[in-house]
């Protein structure tokens, strides 16, 4: 293959984190494209800068813009709050609606374990169900099958960006006098049935702007719900139990100096340096989901022939966020997933692998004696699994060369 110029956005192997680091060295002239990379632009960039000449660098009056217009995207009226992370939005939001030792919250094995560890965090028991086959996500005969006299919260996960069902998930869920808590971390802007994840009756959404999602602030989460006491809560305990935060203490009448512990709270408010990066994020949000769309369809043309399980659309008329591109090898391909990784490294791309399952971790496991014949699907899902390059800053060559790595390897 002919070297061929390759755009300038490529990242050094040595500035990813661990999760994306290539395990061999590339064989190519071409610079390695990563599985993730943030689209980060000039605008990003000033308005962080601009934020670093403000003087205010905590949590203030660009976190309480990007929560305003975080929920006018999402949903209209509703309650958003900026934290550190989607693990500390979950935990928040499980806090709030009152898991406490004991409770059960179900939760899927295909996932990451930060959907379960937060569970954990209260004191209470995650419940873990299999997935279905082809869209890896929970659904509603699973999570009912699930639920006990224990059961106090429901989290879905919508994998990789396609909505679970909500509509039955939620109406199980009532029936059954059970929360929701969905773990939105792949799902900014996805849709089921024309409605955003985010704007349905659950008790709290959850979305993660960790530095691979579809929006970043490097690190970050927002938690929405349409409860005012769930939001009330969630505003104390992300802030030490403190019943206003630093900037209402400087806006407030009462004295600046003034305020009231009212919980042993945790430390997870976003900082205005990482809003004012999620405020030019989020005005790009649709605009980067229609080229992770494009970059989707285009795979899911060229590799149809190919031994691959293709990653299932979202419904007509409804927007997959495409955070993952997942295809799984099927039996009948030539080479185990562990050898097309390789060779996808080999020549110079960049993949992952999501998820582990959890119960191949040893904590999960062993704490809850979990097998792999309880888990058909995640278990299946796991062994096939590849996580191919796509993010909206990806030119067409970069596109290009996945297609024709992955042609490569498996069109031989
Ligand atoms: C990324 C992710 C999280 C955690 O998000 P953070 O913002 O890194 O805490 C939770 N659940 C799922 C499914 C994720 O992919």
């Amino acid at each position: 293959m002919a070297p061929r110029k390759i755009s300038k956005g490529s990242t050094e192997a040595s500035d990813l984190p661990i999760n994306l680091l290539p395990v061999s060295m590339t064989q190519t002239q071409l610079p390695f494209l990563p599985f993730a990379r943030p689209d980060i632009g000039e605008p990003e960039i000033s308005a962080v800068v601009e934020c670093l000449r403000s003087g205010w660098l905590t949590t203030g009056p660009r976190t309480k813009e990007f929560e305003r217009r975080f929920a006018d995207v999402v949903q209209p009226g509703a309650h958003a709050l900026a934290v550190n992370s989607a693990t500390a939005g979950l935990h928040l939001a499980l806090e709030a609606v009152g898991v406490s030792p004991g409770d059960e919250v179900i939760v899927p094995d295909y996932t990451f374990t930060a959907s379960a560890e937060v569970v954990r965090y209260l004191g209470a028991e995650p419940v873990f169900v299999d997935v279905d086959h082809s869209t890896l996500n929970v659904t509603v005969d699973r999570l009912e099958a699930a639920v006990t006299s224990r059961t106090k919260v429901i989290m879905p996960v919508h994998f990789a960006g396609l909505a679970c069902d909500m509509d039955s998930i939620l109406a199980m869920a009532q029936r059954r006098g059970l929360a929701v808590v969905d773990d939105a971390a792949h799902a900014l802007p996805s849709t089921f049935r024309g409605r955003m994840i985010g704007s349905f009756a659950t008790d709290a959404s959850v979305f993660s702007f960790y530095a691979n999602k579809t929006l970043s602030t490097g690190e970050g989460g927002m938690v929405v719900t349409s409860r005012s006491d769930v939001a009330t809560r969630c505003g104390i305990m992300r802030l030490h139990g403190i019943s206003r935060d630093a900037f209402a203490r400087y806006v407030s009448t009462t004295p600046a100096w003034q305020y009231e512990v009212v919980a042993p709270g945790f430390k997870y408010n976003l900082t205005d340096i990482a809003s004012a990066l999620g405020l030019v994020q989020l005005e790009r949000v649709f605009e980067m989901a229609k080229r992770r769309a494009e970059i989707a369809e285009q795979f899911l043309a060229e590799f149809a022939d190919l031994p691959l399980l293709l990653p299932a659309r979202a419904l007509p008329g409804d927007i997959h966020s495409w955070h993952l591109f997942v295809a799984r090898l099927t039996d009948d391909a030539p080479l185990s997933r562990d050898a097309f990784i390789d060779q996808m490294y080999a020549r110079g791309v960049g993949c992952s692998v999501h998820f582990i399952p959890l119960h191949h971790h040893p904590y999960w496991r062993d704490t809850f004696a979990l097998t792999p014949e309880m888990f058909p699907n995640s278990e299946r899902g796991y062994r096939g699994a590849v996580s191919l390059p796509i993010y909206s800053g990806m030119t067409a060559e970069d596109v290009e060369r996945v297609i024709e790595a992955v042609r490569g390897i498996l069109d031989a």
